[in-house]
């Protein structure tokens, strides 16, 4: 499941990598990537970093 930009709407979710991405794990031991939309700044968060 990915979840990407929720102000881009359909087209800026899935486009183009995230701003500052970072890794992280998760609680349940997987992994994600936070990051902030590269146009409106807003957080993004990606499961599966
Ligand atoms: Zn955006």
């Amino acid at each position: 499941m990915e979840r990407g930009c929720p102000k881009g709407g359909g087209e800026d979710k899935k486009k183009k990598e995230m701003k500052n991405p970072k890794s992280v794990t998760l609680k349940n031991k997987r992994k994600a990537t936070k990051g902030e939309c590269p146009e409106c700044g807003t957080k993004m968060f990606r499961i599966g970093g």
